[in-house]
């Protein structure tokens, strides 16, 4: 499933930002994707090969999880749904808190956009903690979906984020990790 071509393509693209936004934190910007439009097809061929005929919908997650996860649905002709942060979207909607490092944050979903049973791939830029990812997994397990993928550009190894998706499904796809 790794593309050393691309994951070569990538490290010489995405800009490491050291204590930002917060003094520790290595920032990865993959604003500079967007400057070239033939790596950008790269990245959505490789998240669309792993994801394809296994997947009835895809979930992103805000706000970098659209930019490229609608690209994805749309390649493999299934739904779209935004999971949002809280206080944006009208109801009805389900939300799911969850802890940060200093503090809490919540997300949302509109409720009857995802079918109960089907296979959801939860999207997003970036694997840090999985915080953010287990508590949009919950959003959907209520709904009474299957999480059956998830996938990311770049994962930070040596926070472990897999291995707190691992309760949901084993199927994690990183393009590349740091
Ligand atoms: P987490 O819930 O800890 O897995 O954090 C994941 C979310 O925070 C994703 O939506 C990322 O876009 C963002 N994020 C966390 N750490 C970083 C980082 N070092 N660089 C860029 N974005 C990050």
């Amino acid at each position: 499933m790794k593309n050393p071509e691309l994951i070569q393509k990538l490290e010489n693209t995405i800009e490491n930002i050291p204590d930002f936004p917060k003094p520790g934190i290595q920032f990865k910007d993959i604003t500079p994707i967007f400057l070239n439009p033939k790596l950008y097809e790269d990245v959505i061929a490789d998240l669309v090969s792993f994801s394809r005929g296994k997947v009835d919908a895809v979930c992103g997650i805000e706000s970098r999880g659209y930019l490229f996860g609608i690209a994805v649905a749309v390649a493999l002709e299934v739904p779209f749904i935004l999971i949002r942060k809280a206080g944006k979207l009208p109801p009805p909607f389900i939300s799911e808190k969850y802890e940060l490092e200093y503090g809490s944050a919540e997300i949302e979903m509109r409720t009857g956009q995802i079918k109960p049973g089907q296979r959801i791939l939860i999207h997003d830029d970036l694997l840090a903690t999985g915080g953010t990812t287990e508590a949009a997994a919950k959003l959907v397990e209520k709904q009474g979906a299957e999480v059956a993928q998830f996938s990311f550009l770049i994962g930070l190894k040596e926070l472990q984020g897999e291995e707190r998706l691992k309760q949901f499904n084993a199927d994690v796809h990183t393009i590349l990790e740091y």
